[in-house]
């Protein structure tokens, strides 16, 4: 089954620790993009301005991506320029200039309204609300969001809540928009306005699944030494997650379970390098190798009740 994303297209100036990179290829739909393609087909919805580059597109064009929905407007394409210092889960945006970007209506292809699984990448909330008005009878809506939103708009961002299956938030984003600051406690808040499952990212410290079928689960993130640039993690674990579900058209909950890993073992990648680099050059056979590391991550086996185990002293009668 294909995947359908709705977001941004741009150009990324990121500066890390490691080193500075200038108007690289970025955007929430060119990570998702090229993490679900692993996957399945995906078709992108977005917009550019006449200045994008011709590689660029050739870089996403490449692979199993649709393009027919990229919309080219006369002007310049959405550019962002942000820097990680030493805590790497943490964006500072330097720059945001919105351009194209700035008018954009999401305009679905045809043969893309009966697609039946749907991410809603971090856009105003009310475009994101103009892409489920477009889509016949979906699957398996996905939402993301950002603090802006939270902050600013946060009535309609709750109707699309409401319409959506899963809500994919970070665990900052999470504590704001409930207003509690208990990941559960706000992730069942939002479950009681309608989705089946919320995913709480964390960064370098995994993710949260809190769903109304299978109550919680816990993935932990790969422990990854080569980060160069985190830029992108939370849009290719996305696509690593619907990628997945959409490539089985299975969205049961042991299967939301093995996509979680899916998306953290895609996500642990993109770091490795800056921009999409290391998303172009990924296989799948590396992806798969990955995600059995996941499994010895966090098994150990049971012991005889006991050993180990201080016991309380014996009542004595
Ligand atoms: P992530 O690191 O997964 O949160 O997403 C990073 C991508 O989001 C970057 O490539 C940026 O181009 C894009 N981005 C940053 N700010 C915005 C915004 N306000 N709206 C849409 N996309 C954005």
């Amino acid at each position: 089954m294909p995947v359908l994303v709705v977001g941004s297209l741009g150009l990324d100036t990121l500066t890390t620790p490691f080193g500075q990179v200038k108007e690289v290829l970025g955007g929430t739909t060119s990570y998702f993009a090229l993490a679900a393609s692993m996957y399945t087909d995906v078709q992108v919805v977005a917009v550019v301005g006449t200045d994008f580059p011709e590689e660029y597109r050739r870089v996403l064009d490449g692979r199993r991506i649709d393009l027919q929905g990229i919309q080219v407007r006369e002007g310049k394409t959405f550019r962002w320029s942000g820097e990680y210092r030493f805590d790497m889960n943490l964006a500072q945006t330097l720059d945001t200039q919105l351009n194209v970007f700035a008018d954009f209506h999401p305009r679905l292809p045809e043969e893309y309204r009966s697609t039946r699984y749907v991410f809603l990448a971090n856009i105003h909330p009310a475009l994101q609300l103009e892409v489920v008005s477009q889509v016949h009878r979906p699957k398996l809506v996905v939402m993301d969001s950002m603090n802006f939103w939270i902050e600013h708009s946060k009535a309609s961002l709750t109707e699309v809540m409401r319409r959506s299956d899963v809500v994919l938030l970070n665990d900052a984003e999470v504590r704001q928009f409930a207003e509690t600051p208990n990941l559960i406690s706000g992730a069942r808040h939002i479950l009681s306005l309608g989705p089946r499952a919320v995913v709480v990212k964390k960064g370098e410290h995994g993710a949260l699944l809190v769903s109304k079928e299978d109550g919680v689960f816990v993935a932990p993130a790969y422990p990854q030494e080569e980060v160069r640039d985190p830029t992108g993690a939370g849009d290719s674990f996305a696509g690593g997650v619907i990628g997945y579900l959409a490539s089985r058209d299975d969205v049961s909950p042991q299967a939301m379970r093995r996509a979680i890993i899916h998306g953290c073992a895609v996500a642990s990648f993109t770091v490795e390098d800056f921009s999409v680099r290391r998303l172009e050059r990924l296989s799948s056979s590396e992806v798969r190798e990955r995600y059995t590391l996941f499994r010895n991550l966090t098994q150990f086996t049971d012991e005889e009740l006991g050993v180990g185990i201080s016991q309380p002293p014996t009542p004595k009668s």
